[in-house]
């Protein structure tokens, strides 16, 4: 993939473009998201480039047991955990997915609607 067609977390990934990351290890990144959509909003992705859950094979079984246990501690080290939070993976058009580069959303800091638009 040339640099023209990375994707905006890709470039977080490499450092071309700043982001207030939260959490990082060998295998996943964590940052704030630049319009966040409660008081605490967290993008959890991956390092490695899948665009969407659409895309996931059993061989990312590992990898995306291991996102859920980081999206878990990062509730717990910002101090979410108890008053509840929502974990959101829009995927596609219809899902609303706007950046293809898998990614869970961390909501939390107020009291969710459901359902969702
Ligand atoms: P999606 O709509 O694909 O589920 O979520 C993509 C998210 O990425 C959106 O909530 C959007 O605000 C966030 N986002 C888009 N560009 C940037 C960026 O450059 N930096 C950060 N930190 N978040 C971004």
């Amino acid at each position: 993939m040339s640099d023209t067609q990375k994707t905006i977390f890709k470039k977080i990934i490499d450092r071309e473009i700043p982001a207030k990351i939260v959490y990082e290890d060998e295998l996943c990144l964590a940052f704030h998201d630049v319009s966040p959509q409660a008081p605490t909003h967290i993008l959890v992705i991956p390092k490695i480039e899948i665009r969407s859950l659409v895309e996931i094979k059993k061989s990312d079984k590992e990898l995306l047991g291991h996102l859920l246990v980081v999206t878990s501690e990062i509730a717990a080290k910002l101090g979410v955990s108890s008053a509840g939070y929502r974990v959101v993976v829009n995927t596609g058009q219809n899902g609303g997915q706007s950046v293809p580069h898998l990614h869970f959303h961390i909501l939390a800091g107020r009291a969710l609607t459901w359902p969702p638009g």
